[in-house]
């Protein structure tokens, strides 16, 4: 009789992966989910932040996708040194904005390596399907993606398992290839049917995007920061702080050396008083308005506009003059602007 295999299934709880996920596991096979968190996850940043825009929390799609099919899951966060290095330099280049999806699947195959390794598990599986994202799930990308993470053989695709080379689970006997699917290319309509066929019916619309750095306005800022960074001297690298500003509040950049960062909500202001150390915070004094942080080290006229700018967003904007506090650790300042309301130069200094 044939041995119970085990598998480690790498899934982000959309359609795609929950049906590879019920696909596996109606085989048998012992599975357990992992999650991986990017740092640049859309819904789990909105989560962490207190919901969307519209005051709507996002669930965990994984999670709830793990626990209507009964299987383990492992949320893994992999943002770090390591992750961030990678995004700046990929090594395949990045797809339409700042998303490296080669870089970062090869990233994060390795990682399922370990985790295989570790669990004694015979193989891991993903919800990609070929042909569904120009570059990244091309027959020679998905490839890559298996060499390159050293998941020779042992990375299953069960959407497109059947367009794709037999693996060694398959060889094996382990699991049944006739029972995967031959998933090609963009369209959604087998995978609806085969959710039917399956009985799964909660999945999230497809949301044609749920990274940041496939955002082409996320993807401005990301390279904001790193060409500011080359233009003063320094080594373009991202840090753990700058992943969580880049997706926080209204972003100016007054000149390389300065960069303004306005909140849009009570939750982003929050969100910057906890980033305050190293830079200057930046709120007109007797008026509601947003708490703003410059970076870096703006010249006199810079000083200014910033406050000009952040006396534009608050309550004040209309009245002929506000006062704006700059506190420096101890230093403190009071400017006395005229708001901002120069759109076009708003505009022009918007990253
Ligand atoms: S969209 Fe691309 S860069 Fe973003 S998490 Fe997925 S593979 Fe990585």
């Amino acid at each position: 009789m044939k041995r119970q295999a085990k598998a480690i299934a790498m899934i982000s709880g959309g359609l795609d992966s929950t049906l590879a996920l019920a696909l596996v596991r109606r085989q048998g096979v012992e599975v357990k989910a992992v999650n991986f968190y990017t740092g640049f996850c859309i819904t789990e940043t909105q989560r962490r932040k207190g919901g969307r825009p519209d005051g709507t929390i996002p669930r965990n799609e994984a999670l709830r996708a793990a626990a209507d099919l009964e299987v383990d899951i492992e949320y893994v966060d992999i943002s770090g040194r390591g992750y961030f290095d990678m995004l700046v330099n990929p090594r395949w280049g990045y797809g339409a904005n700042a998303n490296p999806c080669v870089d970062c699947r090869v990233f994060m195959m390795r990682r399922a390596k370990e985790i295989m390794e570790a669990e004694g598990a015979d193989f891991v599986f993903t919800g990609e399907v070929l042909g569904q994202r120009p570059k990244s799930q091309r027959r020679d990308t998905l490839r890559i993606v298996e060499r390159e993470s050293g998941l020779d053989g042992r990375l299953l695709r069960p959407l497109s398992a059947k367009l794709l080379a037999p693996t060694i689970p398959e060889q094996e006997g382990l699991v049944d290839r006739s029972l995967l699917e031959d998933i090609s290319g963009r369209s959604r309509h087998r995978q609806m049917e085969l959710a039917a066929q399956l009985g799964i019916a909660d999945y999230p619309q497809p949301a044609g995007g749920c990274c940041y750095l496939t955002d082409e306005n996320f993807a401005r800022k990301f390279f904001d920061v790193l060409d500011a960074r080359e233009a003063r001297g320094e080594a373009r690298r991202l840090e753990r702080e700058d992943v969580l500003l880049l997706s926080t509040g209204r972003h100016f950049r007054l000149s390389p050396r300065a960069k303004l960062i306005v909140g849009r909500t009570e939750v982003e202001n929050a969100l910057l008083e906890h980033h305050v150390e190293g830079r200057a915070r930046v709120e007109a004094r007797d008026v509601l308005g947003p708490v703003a942080l410059v970076e870096g080290v703006p010249t006199w006229e810079e000083r200014v506009l910033a406050a000009r700018i952040v006396a534009r967003y608050g309550k004040g904007k209309d009245a002929p003059r506000v006062a704006v506090e700059w506190r420096e650790g101890d230093l403190v300042e009071v400017y006395e602007v005229e708001p901002e309301h120069d759109e076009a130069k708003l505009e022009a200094l918007r990253v």
